[in-house]
């Protein structure tokens, strides 16, 4: 999908580098002790945007694929269980902490993910993580190693 980005938009650059999508603006509301200021404003790309509005936002910006291919693909609860396993390896046999575990699995696949698709896939890969926010999590299968 091709996503509407305004002209005012052209030449203009997110926080992260990226080509602006949008501009976003504070709203000074009626208890605001200084009610004069100007409100703050920003030029965010269409993964920041998507990333603060949410689902509507993303699919205002054409970023709602990646979502979708997470959620949707059959192999998910597969990938998930094999992930899900290599972090429990870390944290039981090298005793690592869960959030140590979690973080050097984040940048693996953050890594592989940009060596296939760039830096700018990082901010999309962040959309999907702050994604998982809003979902319930998923139920843990034991593991039927053949041992029992
Ligand atoms: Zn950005």
């Amino acid at each position: 999908m091709d996503a509407f980005i305004s002209g005012c938009c052209k030449g203009e650059r997110c926080f992260c580098g990226e080509p602006a999508a949008r501009k976003v603006e504070e709203v000074i509301f009626d208890d605001d002790p200084i009610q004069h200021r100007h409100p703050l404003t920003r030029y965010v790309c269409a993964g920041h945007f998507a990333q603060i509005m949410g689902p509507a936002g993303a699919r205002s910006v054409g970023q709602e694929d990646t979502v979708e291919i997470v959620t949707g693909d059959p192999r998910f609860p597969m990938v998930c269980n094999e992930t899900a396993e290599l972090i429990e390896v870390a944290v039981e046999r090298l005793g690592l902490d869960v959030g140590v575990a979690v973080c050097l699995v984040a940048q693996v696949a953050a890594d592989y993910a940009r060596s296939e698709y760039g830096n700018a896939y990082l901010v999309k890969l962040a959309g999907v993580v702050t994604a998982r926010g809003s979902m319930p999590l998923p139920e843990a299968v034991p593991a039927s190693d053949g041992e029992g």
